[in-house]
């Protein structure tokens, strides 16, 4: 199984997305990660549009998303394993974390930034990674991408919680919990499976570790 995390092992999140500061644009455009583990994996599949030197990023690598034409950033690293052209999936040890550039210790800065390519475009890469975008230790065997097409009977729609939500271990708000951040995604695997408590229940999964539940139908945006 893969994630969508470029490291893998225990890491840490050492700034968030988006953190107010003394960037240049006013914010902080991608999240910064730290790990034991310096191999950098590319966090999709996709082909490397650009390697280099920059002097706020230091070697980076730019990998373009196939899936939705996004673009990757790996910054401040030591070493760059690929290079232009090159096609990269999710198990390619695309770099070698570093500290080069303006960084003060070593670690990988990630961003993502939208079709535009252009800097302060960006999406958000710890709701990418399925990770909260919050400072903290984590570990990748827990954000591994479940299979979303087997036992599949519906349409597998997904959704982007807003707000913490729970998951029920059965259709029933006495059955144990599981509290999901928001930005968590899950698949809608089928509506209406059941009714307790004077509601509807659908069948879930959360995308990042596969974990299958019942939240309340409609109330889980
Ligand atoms: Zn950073």
């Amino acid at each position: 199984m893969a994630t969508n995390i470029p490291l893998t092992g225990v890491f840490r999140v050492t700034c968030e997305f988006k953190k107010k500061g003394n960037w240049a644009c006013g914010w902080h455009t991608g999240i910064d990660m730290a790990c034991d583990n310096d191999k950098i994996y590319s966090s999709c599949d996709g082909e490397v549009t650009r390697t280099g030197w920059d002097d706020s990023y230091g070697n980076f690598i730019v990998v373009k998303n196939d899936t939705d034409g996004k673009y990757h950033w790996f910054c401040h690293l030591s070493k760059i394993n690929v290079s232009k052209g090159q096609r990269v999936s999710r198990t390619s040890v695309i770099g070698i974390m570093g500290s080069t550039g303006n960084s003060t210790g070593k670690h990988l800065h990630f961003e993502i930034r939208n079709e535009s390519n252009k800097y302060a475009d960006n999406s958000n890469p710890a709701e990418y990674m399925g990770i909260p975008n919050k400072i903290g230790e984590y570990n990748s065997a827990n954000y591994q991408i479940g299979n979303s097409n087997s036992n599949n009977s519906s349409t597998g729609e997904m959704k982007t919680l807003s707000r913490n939500t729970n998951l029920r271990s059965e259709p029933t708000t006495k059955a144990s919990a599981v509290l999901y951040l928001a930005n968590t995604t899950l698949y809608v695997l089928q509506e209406g499976v059941a009714q307790a408590d004077g509601y509807t229940w659908d069948k879930v999964r959360i995308r990042v570790n596969g974990k299958e539940g019942y939240m309340i139908n409609k109330n889980y945006k």
